[in-house]
Formats: C-alpha cells, structure tokens, sequence
C-alpha cells in the first residue's frame, strides 16, 4: 500500500495534463482524511487506509473530467457550516459569504429594536443563505423558495441536518409568497445572473444547473422580475438584497428606481473588488 504522499503524486502527470489544480486534489484528500478522523499532515508518510484511498481514486477519475471538488465530496463548507450539494444545486460561492455578512450587518442597524425579522430568500438552492441567516441571528424568521423541488429537497435536509427551522415554498419567484398573502421586511436574492450567451467554465456549465445560472439575454431578466413585484410582499419599511454580476450595478440601479423611486439604494464590492451586492432600503 502507498502512503498518502504517494497515493497523491501518483496522479501528479494526470493532474499537469488536466485543468485540475493539484491544490484542489490536495484538499480532496484532506476533506477524506477529515471524515476518517486521519491528521493527514502527521500521517502522510504512512500506509494509506485502503477504504480512503478507492475512494480518492474513484473520486479523482471524477475532479479529472472537470466536476467541481463540491459534488464529488457532496457537500461544501459555506460560513462555517456544512451544505450537502449535488448537481440539482448550484454550489455556494464565496462571495455569497460576504452577502450574508453584509445582510448582517446591514439589518442589524436598519431593524436596530425590532425583535423578529422576517425574511425570505428567493430562489434558495442549497439553503446556504437562508440557513446562514437563521443560524447567526436568531431574530431571523426565514423563509426560502425555489422552483425546483429537487433543489428545495436538498435545502430541507440542511436545515434538518444545521437543525433550523425555515418555511420553504416551492413556486417561480415571488409566486407562492404573493398567493399566501405574505409580508416580509427583508428580501434577498442570489437568482441566476449570467448573461445567456456568456462563455463560463467548463466545470460550471457542464455540470451546475443552468437554471441557477443563466438570467434572460442580459442576464437582469430576474432583478427586473424581484423589483417589479417586491412592494407585494414587503412591508413598509424593508429591506431587498441582491447578490449580482460585476457589471450589473447600474442597469440594477436604473430598474430599482424606476419600481422604487427615491429610495437609497447601496452597491458593495467583493473581495476581489468586483461590485457583487445591491441593498435597497424602503422607508415608505
Ligand atoms: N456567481 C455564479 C458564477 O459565477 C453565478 C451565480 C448566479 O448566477 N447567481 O458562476
């Protein structure tokens, strides 16, 4: 048997012929070490448990043909909490950290004596933003919706498994919510965004679900639709969060005021100093 450095060089040349970074195989090998409750940096001149290596070889045939690391381990870490994924769901990214971080923070003043904040996440896919929420703030009453029933199914067994409470919906958009004649102070929404013709990685587009992905011709097909109809379900005094492309800021803008005029409106950089959030405050 080979040792786990072993075991990890042997698939060094497939890795330079391939697109995989031979980082990411590194932390395949690590997350599998981690379930296994083997310190990978104490033991990786040691034999390797033959059950962890099968499974690091199968799973590197996949991350060789370009699946994301994500589905091939069926989860991902998203603000320190563990999301089951698979292909029904788009994988968290992180700058939908900083978004989270940002709804926050953002709420926290906006909402400063309020007890309870009901929110709704449209278009939830794996849970990750509204679970997050719920998680960090206990005064969070989420709500979350999706139009795939799959994707809803994957978002209920995180909340089982985080162990929070959501009211999930399944439905297009605000649908469900307009129906049950619901009233939210918070909105967010991370919707498809990439324009449809946009060139993307070939590990996204092969195997994410494009209906997570691609927003109309312009890719604001979605933000026009949210705007068009938030003053239904939101209250007065609210709050609407959008995750969106690095180019996206002023087309956004130009849409919320024309659904919301005068109202203040914010739009956040990432990490990568890429516009990535819009916040809408409503005062009415
Ligand atoms: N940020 C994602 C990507 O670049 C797109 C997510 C979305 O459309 N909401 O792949």
């Amino acid at each position: 048997m080979p040792s786990y450095k072993e075991l990890l060089y042997q698939f060094k040349e497939a890795i330079e012929k391939s697109d995989l970074a031979f980082n990411t195989a590194k932390l395949y090998l690590y997350e599998l070490s981690l379930k296994s409750d083997i310190n990978l940096y104490l033991n990786f001149d040691e034999e390797a448990d033959p059950a962890l290596s099968n499974e690091f070889k199968e799973g590197m045939q996949r991350l060789l043909r370009n699946e994301p690391l994500a589905y091939v381990l069926g989860y991902r870490w998203f603000y320190g909490y563990r999301f089951k994924v698979n292909s029904d769901v788009l994988i968290p990214r992180d700058e939908t950290e900083e978004l989270v971080a940002f709804i926050l923070t953002k709420s926290d003043e906006f909402f400063k004596d309020k007890k309870e904040i009901k929110a709704v996440d449209i278009g939830t896919g794996s849970g990750a933003i509204a679970l997050s929420l719920a998680k960090e703030d206990k005064r969070f009453e989420m709500s979350a919706t999706d139009i795939s029933e799959m994707a809803l199914a994957v978002a209920k067994e995180n909340a089982q498994y985080l162990d929070v409470s959501v009211d999930f919906k399944v439905g297009d958009m605000l649908q469900p919510l307009i129906e049950n004649k619901e009233s939210y102070d918070i909105l967010i929404s991370n919707p498809p965004y990439i324009p449809q013709k946009e060139v993307i990685a070939d590990s996204v587009k092969d195997y994410e679900p494009h209906v997570a992905l691609f927003g109309g011709n312009d890719g604001l097909a979605y933000y026009e639709k949210l705007l068009s109809e938030a003053s239904k379900i939101l209250n007065e005094k609210a709050l609407i969060f959008f995750e969106m492309g690095w180019n996206q800021g002023a087309a956004i803008s130009k849409i919320a005021e024309r659904y919301f005029p005068n109202c203040h409106y914010e739009i956040r950089k990432d990490i990568n100093g890429k516009d990535r959030m819009f916040c809408l405050e409503i005062n009415s």
